[in-house]
Order: structure tokens, then sequence, then C-alpha cells
């Protein structure tokens, strides 16, 4: 296989959910409830950390919010939502509980989870503390975060999105930190930044986007 053959690969294995879910049909969510991760996901858009690739036609990046409605239920983008410049109350789903042993997600809202959700379940289980996790890619952060492997948190390089083993993975990295970030190095461009707050979250990767040009 081509390196070229690799990447397609990769790119559209990107939007596939390798869960199995639930989806509990309900209306839009309401704008107080995602006005403050749309404000951020308008931000990383610009930056096109999160968009779509424009050949495969495959949207990346999904970002997320804790919520109160169970102990580790969130808010977050939904699949294929990333060539949005901007998400309407149709486009972000509440997870509601999940189970990575059997790879289960019980949703509700208006449009099927981001297929990375199982990561972002996993990462909230690691603390209660952390209230959000942005997802997204980068070619040139990636590269820099590998390269600099002494500095950052990394994922196994066979180990892809979705999986449990990247759920657990995720987590022993974490371990008591309340907020960093991680490379994915299984994913390609995937890059992870958890945090107390959006700002903390959103400065997270702006400043690893400054970084990685340098
Ligand atoms: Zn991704």
């Amino acid at each position: 296989m081509n390196k070229e053959t690799n990447l397609t690969d990769m790119i559209l294995d990107e939007g596939v959910i390798k869960f199995n879910y639930e989806l509990i049909p309900a209306p839009p969510i309401e704008l107080h409830e995602y006005q403050e991760l749309e404000n951020w996901r308008k931000k990383l858009f610009k930056l096109k950390l999160i968009g779509e690739y424009p050949i495969e036609k495959v949207g990346y990046g999904n970002i997320s919010k804790r919520t109160d409605h169970s102990p580790n239920s969130f808010l977050i983008t939904g699949s294929q939502t990333g060539h949005h410049k901007d998400l309407k109350g149709d486009h972000y789903t509440l997870i509601l509980n999940a189970d990575l042993q059997k790879q289960n997600v019980t949703a509700k809202g208006p449009i099927k989870p981001s297929s990375e959700s199982l990561t972002h379940f996993a990462i909230y289980k690691a603390s209660l503390e952390i209230k959000y996790v942005f997802h997204a890619h980068s070619a040139a952060i990636w590269k820099y975060m590998v390269e600099h492997n002494n500095d950052f948190d990394q994922t196994s390089e066979n180990i892809g999105y979705g999986t449990l083993e990247m759920a657990e993975q995720v987590q022993s990295l974490i371990g008591n930190k309340t907020y960093g970030t991680i490379v994915m190095k299984g994913h390609q461009d995937g890059i992870i930044a958890y945090a107390k707050t959006p700002e903390e979250c959103g400065s997270l990767l702006i400043d690893l986007v400054e970084r990685s040009q340098l």
C-alpha cells in the first residue's frame, strides 16, 4: 500500500462511528446550552482546527462540554458537522452515558453524536474536574508534537480513534491532570486538549498553533 492510499484510508476512517449508539430523539439544543462551545468552535474553525478534508469531503474536529444531566454527561458536536462554519441547535447532541467496555453510547438530541464521543467520555471519566474537551486536526501541530515526544503525552501509533484501547490509554496519560494536551499518533493529525474552562482548553490549542509555526 503506498502512502497516498494510507492517507485516504485514514481520512475516510475519520467519520466512521465505531461504537453502538442509541439516539433518543429530542428537539434542537437550546442556544444558552451550546453558545459557549459555539463561540470557541468558530475560532477553531477559522484556524482550520475544525473543518473538512477538501478532497475526501470528510469532516474533522469535535468539541464538547460537561453537563449536569448525569455524572459523565456532556454536550458534543454532531457527526459530520466539521464543514459547517456555524453550528445551530440541531448540530449539537447530548451524551447521557456510555460504556467503554461494551462500546455503547446513549445520546439524546437531534443528531447522531460525533464518531469520537467515546474518547471524550473516557476523558470526562478520568477526572470530574475536566469540563471541556476539544479534539482538533492539524498536520503541523501533530507533526510538531510527535517530534517533541518528550514534551507531550502521546497515544500509540497502533491505536486508532474511537477504540477501547484509545480510551484506556488516554485515561492513563491524563492520570491526575485536570488540563493538558495529547497527540494521537495512530490518528493522523489528531490532537486533544482538555481543561477546566473553555478559555484554558482553547488557549492550549492556540498556543500549539503558534509553537508549531515557529
Ligand atoms: Zn479526529
